[in-house]
């Protein structure tokens, strides 16, 4: 399904609805640890020579939360509105979007020998959709100063005030 031939699309939306694995996505490099496949979920079409290309992106990816250290699943939605134009078309492609306002937020790729390839877009979606400072709840709590444990409900309190250990200044530089 990827990359895409465009002699088979016409104005008439098709869907490409599939998993893929982080290798067909050239992923493997990106230094994301990617769980399980890609989802994708797009339509396409062709109008002329442009080809439209809208839909999401879904992934896991293992992230280490930047609060508490712990290694989480996040679950990763990313849309893509693309508007692909073929090499050596005669009009510059800004042109061609700017003259239809519902294209505006749309990006612009180029294709070429009628195929599309989305792997670039796709994984560039993707590692732009991971959050620089990831969470692995809204409301992590973090690390306790003194003894460098959650401080979920299962840590307790500490009675007696205790010198400043290795957590102490781990946390001081991972708040910087
Ligand atoms: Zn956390
Ligand atoms: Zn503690």
């Amino acid at each position: 399904m990827l990359p895409i031939n465009v002699l088979g699309l016409n104005e008439n939306p098709i869907s490409l609805d599939g998993d893929f694995s982080p290798r067909e996505l050239d992923l493997q490099d990106a230094d994301l640890e990617v769980v399980g496949p890609v989802h994708l979920k797009l339509a396409i079409q062709r109008l002329g020579d442009k080809v439209h290309i809208r839909g999401s992106v879904t992934s896991e990816i293992r992230l280490a939360c930047s609060r508490c250290l712990a290694d989480f699943n996040f679950s990763l939605v990313t849309t893509l509105d693309l508007v692909a134009l073929p090499v050596g078309g005669e009009a510059r492609p800004s042109q061609r979007v700017e003259e239809n306002a519902e294209e505006e937020d749309a990006s612009v790729m180029a294709y070429e020998h009628d195929q599309v390839n989305l792997v670039p877009e796709v994984r560039t979606a993707i590692i732009l959709g991971v959050p620089m400072k990831p969470l692995c709840a809204e409301d992590c709590p973090g690390l306790c100063l003194e003894c460098g444990e959650r401080l979920d409900a299962s840590h307790r309190p500490h009675t007696d005030a205790a010198p400043e250990g290795p957590f102490s200044r781990l946390k001081k530089f991972l708040d910087q």
